[in-house]
């Protein structure tokens, strides 16, 4: 079983201050989570950016400032974009609003294959939409996460892996438990597991109570890891998170069923990135 990866979800576009105090939002408080997260283990960043008023944005110079200042701290861990439809930018055009910060230099970038519900809205991704940022992707050498919320987006990643759009190996983030989407059961997650392309990779997250068996259970399945505040805002009942408790709980899990940590580089040849 390879070494355990673990992602980062500081920030996500749902958390606020008010919901949890803990939450990164500017891009120095995000920097921060991060730097310190990637010393207790993690290897990737899944970064997202709010505007001035904590909203949510896609802002392509709100990126660059993350970026940037990671690379200032010296920080190597692996940078993630995300491309999500709940980053703002309700009148622009999609392709050219989600997908204005994938030519930075970021190593991957996340990509959802396929539409569900959201709490209050529709997370809206057409084929079209789909293909036009995978395309922007691979132009400027960053290597898609497929978010897959249930067994229809892992389809269609298959599909256009098929078509020729999406490049084996695939990289998957399983993501359980969404409001809209596949409950976090281990019988789901198995059966998405299992429907994975021969050869890919997967991480799996699991939003706010189905965190630790969704995470633990992908240990166990050799899979990675993602945590954060993007995925849940409590530790547990009645108990407020930050980064770096979620970030400590997984890495006492893996400890505890023998899973060593992969550091940023080790991670980068278990996804078969090449370093920027
Ligand atoms: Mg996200």
């Amino acid at each position: 079983m390879s070494k355990l990866i673990i992602t980062i979800a500081p920030t996500g576009n749902v958390p606020t201050k008010e919901t949890n105090p803990n939450t990164p939002v500017t891009p120095d408080e995000i920097v921060e989570d991060i730097v310190r997260c990637r010393e207790l283990g993690a290897s990737i960043a899944h970064i997202h950016v709010r505007d001035k008023e904590g909203r949510p944005t896609c802002d392509r110079h709100l990126y660059k400032e993350v970026l940037d200042k990671l690379e200032a701290r010296g920080c190597d861990i692996i940078t993630q974009l995300s491309t999500g439809a709940r980053g703002g930018g309700k009148d622009a055009d999609p392709i050219q609003w989600r997908g204005q910060m994938l030519d930075l230099n970021a190593e991957m970038a996340s990509l959802s294959t396929g539409s569900s519900n959201f709490a209050t809205m529709v997370n809206a991704n057409s084929f079209e939409l789909i293909e036009a940022l995978a395309n922007k992707m691979y132009d400027n050498n960053i290597k898609p996460e497929i978010e897959a919320f249930d067994l229809g987006m892992i389809d269609n990643a298959r599909y256009l892996l098929k078509k020729g759009v999406l490049k084996a190996p695939l990289h998957f983030d399983l993501v359980m438990n969404v409001l809209g989407s596949a409950r976090g059961t281990p019988k789901n997650l198995l059966h998405m597991v299992e429907s994975i392309p021969p050869g890919s990779t997967f991480t799996v997250c699991g939003i706010g109570p189905a965190q630790v068996p969704m995470i633990t259970m992908s240990m166990l399945l050799g899979g990675h890891v993602r945590t954060g505040l993007e995925d849940t805002l409590l530790y547990e009942k009645g108990v407020l998170a930050s980064n770096v408790m979620l970030v400590e709980r997984v890495v006492r899990i893996a400890g505890e069923l023998g899973r060593e940590v992969a550091n940023p580089d080790e991670a980068r040849e278990i996804l078969g990135l090449q370093k920027k």
